[in-house]
C-alpha cells in the first residue's frame, strides 16, 4: 500500500524514468519505499521497525483455545502435479501462499496520524492458478485477521478465468453472539443494465438481458446469511494457519470448528508419521499432520469434506517438524465425473522462520 501511494506521489521529472524502466519496478519499489520513510511521520517510522523486529503475530482465541501464529512476511510456492499413473504428472499449476502483517485502519476515513494506527492485521492469501485442457483457473483466497471482534476473520474466494465467482464469509462476535454472515454472487436474473444485454441471435430481434453466462460482469452480490455459530470457529485458511502453530510448537494434536460457507466441521489435527520429502525447494524433514473432521453435530464421520483447492477425500498433509511449514499435500479433487489424483509441493521459499532448513539443498534458487 505505501509502495503504490508514493509511486504516484513522485515528482514529475521521475514519470519518464518511471515507464522507460518498466524492468527496474524493484528498484522504483524500494526507491519508493525510502522517499516513503523520508515523508513518514517519524512516529510512524518506528512503528515500521519495531514490526520488523517483532515476532509472529498471535491470534488469541480464548481460554482453552490453541493461539495461532501468523509470520510477518513470508512467501511460499508450490507446484500442482495431477499423477495420471501411466500418462504421467503432468504439472498443472502452482500455488502461492503468503502471510503478512500491516497496519490495521479501523475507519478509512480516519488519517494516518489517528492513534489506532498502531494496530495490526494478518493477511494471508493462497493464490491458485492453473489450467487444464480449455479450462483456466485463477483462484484468489484470502483470510484477514482484524483486530476486533466482529468481524475477527473476514475470508474471500475470488475465481477468474473459465468461471467466474466471488464468495465472502465474515466471522465474529456480534452483541447476539459468535456469528457469521456468508455472501457469494450469481448471474443477475434481469434488470435494466445495458451492460447486461446481450444481442440476439437474430437480427430483427431487440439486445435483451443475458439470461446466463460465465461473465463476471454480469454477476451480483446475493444477499448475505447469517447464522449463529459456536465460539472460536475458524475459515480454511486461518485452519491451515493453527495447523502450523500446532506443529511448529511441538503439540500432539488441536480441535477446533471449520466454518465452510455456512457449514460446521468439527476438526481433529494429530500428528502421524515422521519422515524425508525430497522437493524442487531441497529435501526436508517433515512430520504428516492426520485430519478428521465431522459434520457437526450429528458426530458421523465426513465423507463429502471438501478441503482447501477443493481437495477431499484421504488428504495428507506433510510440514516441516519445526517450523510448520507445508512441505507437501496430496489428495483427490472431484472433476465432473472423475476423481483426479493431486499433488502439490514446495518449489521456493523466502521469509520462513530460522528454522526451516533443507536437510540436502533443492536445484530451485530461493
Ligand atoms: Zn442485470
Ligand atoms: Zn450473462
Amino acid at each position: 500500500m505505501i509502495r503504490t501511494t508514493t509511486l504516484l506521489k513522485l515528482p514529475s521529472r521521475w514519470s519518464g524514468f518511471v515507464g522507460a524502466s518498466r524492468r527496474l519496478v524493484g528498484a522504483i519499489a524500494l526507491l519508493g519505499f525510502l522517499s516513503a520513510l523520508q515523508d513518514a511521520d517519524p512516529r510512524e517510522t518506528e512503528a515500521i521497525a519495531a514490526r520488523a523486529t517483532r515476532g509472529p503475530f498471535v491470534m488469541e482465541r480464548g481460554e482453552g483455545r490453541q493461539p495461532i501464529r501468523f509470520p510477518r512476511d513470508e512467501k511460499l510456492e508450490y507446484s500442482v502435479q495431477l499423477n495420471l499413473g501411466v500418462l504421467g504428472s503432468p504439472s498443472v499449476g502452482k500455488v502461492t501462499m503468503t502471510s503478512k502483517v500491516e497496519p490495521y485502519f479501523p475507519d478509512v476515513s480516519v488519517t494516518r496520524d489517528g492513534a489506532d494506527s498502531a494496530l495490526e492485521q494478518a493477511v494471508v492469501t493462497a493464490k491458485a492458478e492453473g489450467s487444464y485442457a480449455v479450462y483456466t483457473v485463477e483462484e484468489i483466497i484470502t483470510t484477514r485477521v482484524l483486530p476486533q471482534l466482529d468481524p475477527r476473520l473476514v475470508h474471500t474466494t475470488v475465481q477468474t478465468g473459465t468461471e467466474n465467482r466471488r464468495r465472502e464469509l465474515l466471522i465474529g462476535r456480534s452483541p447476539e453472539g459468535p456469528s457469521s454472515s456468508y455472501r457469494s454472487d450469481g448471474h443477475c436474473k434481469g434488470c435494466d443494465d445495458r451492460a447486461h444485454f446481450v444481442k440476439s441471435t437474430w437480427p430483427w430481434q431487440d439486445a435483451a438481458h443475458c439470461s446466463g453466462c460465465k461473465r463476471g460482469e454480469h454477476r451480483l452480490w446475493r444477499a448475505p446469511r447469517v447464522r449463529s455459530t459456536p465460539d472460536g470457529v475458524l475459515d480454511m485458511v486461518s485452519a491451515v494457519m493453527l495447523a502450523r502453530t500446532m506443529v511448529e510448537q511441538g503439540r500432539a494434536d488441536a480441535q477446533f470448528t471449520l466454518l465452510d460457507r455456512e457449514k460446521l466441521w468439527d476438526v481433529e489435527l494429530s500428528r502421524g508419521r515422521r519422515g524425508r520429502r525430497k522437493t524442487a525447494a531441497g529435501e526436508f524433514d517433515v512430520v504428516e499432520v492426520l485430519l478428521r473432521t465431522r459434520a457437526s453435530g450429528d458426530g458421523k464421520e465426513a465423507e463429502e469434506f471438501v478441503g482447501l483447492f477443493g481437495m477431499s477425500g484421504s488428504i495428507s498433509i506433510w510440514m516441516h517438524p519445526e517450523s510448520g511449514v507445508p512441505v507437501a499435500i496430496s489428495g483427490s479433487v472431484p472433476a465432473g465425473p472423475v476423481t483426479l489424483d493431486v499433488s502439490v509441493e514446495l518449489v521456493r521459499y523466502k521469509g520462513t522462520s530460522e528454522s526451516f532448513r533443507a536437510v540436502i539443498k533443492g536445484s530451485k534458487p530461493r
